[in-house]
């Protein structure tokens, strides 16, 4: 096995890094903070107040915390959509903080899949054209484009839903669209933001199965919950209040034990 490989297989097989020698960090934050401002110059909030944070290759971490403690303002700056007041950012070995806006959203486009609540599939496009926006701005060109939307398409089993407009679909299968197109790139982080906020228990439950079973094939994953039982997938929880890591610690019943089941049925 490659090293890489051989870093996965670890990642999976255990339910956490913590306590061994940890994979590489796909991302490590130091000391971050965020600080929103009045028109005077003024602090007004300050949203973050110093996150340490490193997140191994692999690993599928929620995001806990009370309304306004800060979650989105964290998968932000995780995301490259915002810059920290101050701190260091490095993802995948990048360091993102001091990146000016054409770097960083460049960056963006490369290392990050994003995946919504709201699932935020444009209306007018169908499916697949969907799928394929994140390559178009990568200047992919078209035959490629169609290749690998194809190909995400199939593995969230919407291959027959491709020629369909967003409209035409129920919630569960536009967020599994919405996660295709989050895939579609090869980023080095999935970050989802309360992804089955928007839909029923069950079909929330099919979206989720497919976040474990991209976990398992070695995909870092970084969401958003305020379920418990959402976040105790997971193979980590870090909990914030008021714009500080309240608790960091590993899902001790993980799914990871469950899924090698599944998968070798
Ligand atoms: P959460 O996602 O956990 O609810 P947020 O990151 O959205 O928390 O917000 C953290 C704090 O920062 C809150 O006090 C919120 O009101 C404030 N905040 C978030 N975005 C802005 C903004 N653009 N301008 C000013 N304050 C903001
Ligand atoms: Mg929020």
């Amino acid at each position: 096995m490659t090293d890489l490989a051989n870093q996965l297989a670890s990642s999976s097989s255990t339910h956490s890094h913590t306590a061994e020698s940890p994979a590489p960090p796909v991302a490590d934050l130091r000391n971050i903070t965020k600080s929103y401002f009045k028109p005077d110059g003024t602090v007004m909030v300050k949203a973050l107040a110093g996150i340490d944070l490193t997140i191994s290759k692999g690993e599928y971490l929620a995001i806990m915390g009370a309304s306004g403690s800060g979650k989105s303002t964290l998968m932000n700056i995780l995301g490259c959509l915002d810059r920290p007041t101050t701190g260091v950012y490095q993802l995948d070995g990048l360091n993102v903080a001091s990146a000016d806006d054409e770097t960083l959203s460049k960056i963006r486009g490369e290392k990050i899949g994003f995946v919504f609540q709201a699932f935020n599939l444009i209306p007018a496009m169908t499916v697949l054209e969907n799928i394929e926006v994140p390559l178009f701005y990568q200047e992919v060109h078209r035959h490629e484009r169609l290749e690998r939307s194809k190909e995400k398409l199939k593995l969230v089993g919407l291959a027959d839903r491709m020629d369909r407009r967003p409209s035409e679909l129920s919630g569960g299968q536009q967020q599994r669209a919405a996660i295709a197109r989050a895939l579609v790139t090869d980023p080095a982080i999935i970050l989802a933001d309360e992804p089955t906020g928007n839909l029923d228990t069950a079909t929330g439950e099919a979206i989720l199965q497919i976040f474990d079973e991209f976990h398992n094939r070695g995909l870092t994953i970084i969401m958003v919950t305020h379920e418990d039982n959402v976040a105790e997938r997971c193979q980590r929880i870090v909990t914030l209040k008021d714009g500080l890591v309240e608790s960091d610690h590993p899902v001790q019943n993980s799914k990871d034990d469950i899924d090698t089941y599944t998968t070798k049925k």
